[in-house]
């Protein structure tokens, strides 16, 4: 069994502030620490479950965040960004049996984490077919594109709510809860513990985990400013629709991944 496992940070047990999840920030040590743990955690229950090859894909900011002399052996782990549409799940192909998400959280347009954003912090919402979407989302989407089911997921309460909607058999872990500018947190050790036990429950039903890939996404980007609206709407096939607003469509997920890339 081969395993991919794309690893946020504002998602994890304890994180509230942004300054936490900055590299080189003195405060951001024990949370990238965290991190690692919760990566190991889900390593280990996929382990358990006889996985044989492990991609860790580090997906925040500098991506350099976990640190990887603690990763087992048989896993690899993708530091620093591809620059590719993929972006968060970079590296995730057709060989993977199924992905995991750890530390992801609630996007843009939702109030469920202290740090709630989607791909990047320019804007107030993404939409996509008329529902607010995501990473978790967009994610889920490039990984069915491999035909990869995303199989377990933690990060907090309304994300992991939102996720069993969008794919009704992912197994889910809440660490924490956002309520205004705080989170509240499960003890750290036990967040390891039932993500390990999660993880090898999930990957007893990986196909229960399919999701359907829409014949088309109608995107659309509400930005904090202006400017980027207007940037935007540059782009081949994408339209401003308002001061700080813009639709396309794309015919599938390459198209919705790569317009993304150079818009957001
Ligand atoms: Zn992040």
């Amino acid at each position: 069994m081969k395993i991919f496992i794309s690893v946020d940070i504002e998602g994890i047990t304890g994180v509230t502030s942004w300054k936490e999840t900055e590299l080189g920030n003195q405060e951001h040590r024990i949370c990238a620490e965290q991190m690692t743990k919760e990566t190991i955690a889900a390593c280990q229950g996929a382990l358990a479950m006889g996985a044989k090859e492990i991609l860790i894909k580090d997906a925040h900011d500098s991506a350099r965040n976990i640190d990887f002399t603690k990763i087992p052996k048989c896993a690899k782990i993708s530091r620093g960004w591809t620059n590719t549409p993929d972006s968060m799940v970079a590296g995730l192909d057709e060989t993977f049996d199924a992905a995991i998400f750890i530390g992801y959280h609630s996007g843009s347009g939702y109030d469920g984490n202290p740090l709630s954003h989607t791909m990047s912090t320019s804007n107030n919402y993404i939409k996509i077919n008329g529902e607010i979407a995501s990473e978790f989302v967009i994610n889920s989407y490039i990984a069915a594109n491999y035909g990869v089911p995303v199989v377990f997921l933690s990060g907090d309460k309304m994300l992991c709510e939102r996720a069993k909607k969008f794919n009704k058999g992912i197994e889910t872990l809440a660490v924490k809860e956002g309520v205004g500018g705080a989170a509240i947190s499960i003890n750290p050790e036990l967040s390891c513990e039932l993500i390990r036990e999660g993880v090898k429950n999930a990957l007893k039903h990986i196909s229960a985990c399919k999701i359907e890939i829409p014949d088309k996404f109608e995107v659309e980007i509400n930005y904090k400013e202006h400017s980027k609206a207007k940037k935007a709407s540059y782009f081949p096939g994408v339209s401003q629709t308002g001061p700080y607003m813009v639709k396309y469509t794309a015919k599938d997920v390459n198209e919705l991944s790569a317009t993304m890339m150079f818009i957001l």
